[in-house]
């Protein structure tokens, strides 16, 4: 039980797929949750022939019996996870006047009850085990900030900021702690599933919205993760956000 483990929401692909070779790599067995199976087994397959340990499991992180299934086969094979990312999100961008209830209904489910289920399987059996652990929410600077017709997925990473304070308040008293990551523009084309990855191209405008010169890309975030999870004690209900400065920008238009 002494093995540092960490279980990943939407971890076969993208920024989830980054944070998973990255916990690898620093020692990490890493359990993973996607419902996409080719990209799952394919991460999980990277890491084992690096020599790293993961498991992958096809699961929908907004079903609590998927859930359930993916956290008792991570505890039976590596033990109990004292990092969980609630990485896995989705979005139904639609102008708003049509935007169907049931497509705003599914982005909460997967990016809002997803994180809650999966926190409290994890947090219920580390409080079984009295060991402490870290929950990292990520969320996104949609929270704070909008384009038109976006409002599914940016209700979703406000609750996201929200339940971030509210379980680091519950949980803290377990030793739990729970901050969230809001990324901006991260680019995550060559980090799909390689049948589907493509190389990705950015403008120099693209670029020159950022301040730091260049679009993100998930070893920013996963860096952050590993800070949250390893390197961040008198951390808790925080949220960092990571855009290469793009949202402290003042543009005039
Ligand atoms: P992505 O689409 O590249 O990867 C998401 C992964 O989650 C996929 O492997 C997908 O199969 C999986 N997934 C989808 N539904 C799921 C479900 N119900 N249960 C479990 N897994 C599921 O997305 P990404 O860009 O890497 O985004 C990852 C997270 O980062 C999301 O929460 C997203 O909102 C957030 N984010 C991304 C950006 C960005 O620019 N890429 C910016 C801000 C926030």
């Amino acid at each position: 039980m002494d093995a540092k483990i960490a279980a990943i929401t939407g971890g076969g692909q993208g920024i989830g797929r980054g944070i998973a070779y990255a916990f690898a790599a620093a020692g990490y067995a890493v359990s993973i949750a996607d419902p996409a199976a080719d990209a799952g087994e394919e991460a999980v397959e990277y890491i084992s022939k690096l020599g790293g340990r993961a498991l992958y499991e096809r699961a929908d992180t907004s079903r609590e019996e998927d859930v359930s299934r993916w956290i008792a086969r991570t505890i039976k094979t590596f033990g109990c996870p004292e990092v969980l990312v609630n990485n896995a999100g989705i979005n139904a961008n639609q102008p708003f006047l049509e935007l169907r209830i049931k497509d705003f209904d599914h982005v909460q489910a997967v990016n809002v009850r997803g994180a809650v289920l999966c926190t409290q399987a994890v947090a219920r059996e580390l409080v079984k085990a009295k060991r402490g652990g870290a929950i990292i929410n990520i969320a996104s600077t949609r929270a704070f900030m909008s384009e038109a017709n976006t409002e599914a997925y940016t209700a979703s990473k406000g609750a996201i900021i929200a339940l971030t304070h509210g379980m680091a308040i519950s949980l803290g008293g377990y030793g739990i702690r729970v901050n969230a990551i809001s990324p901006g523009w991260i680019e995550t084309g060559d980090w799909q599933y390689s049948g589907r990855a493509k190389i990705p191209h950015h403008s120099d405008t693209d670029k020159a919205q950022h301040p730091v010169g260049r679009v993100g890309v998930p070893d920013d975030i996963a860096k952050a993760c590993l800070f949250l999870a390893n390197d961040a004690g008198f951390m808790t209900g925080q949220n960092i956000i990571i855009d290469g400065g793009m949202s402290v920008k003042m543009i005039y238009v």
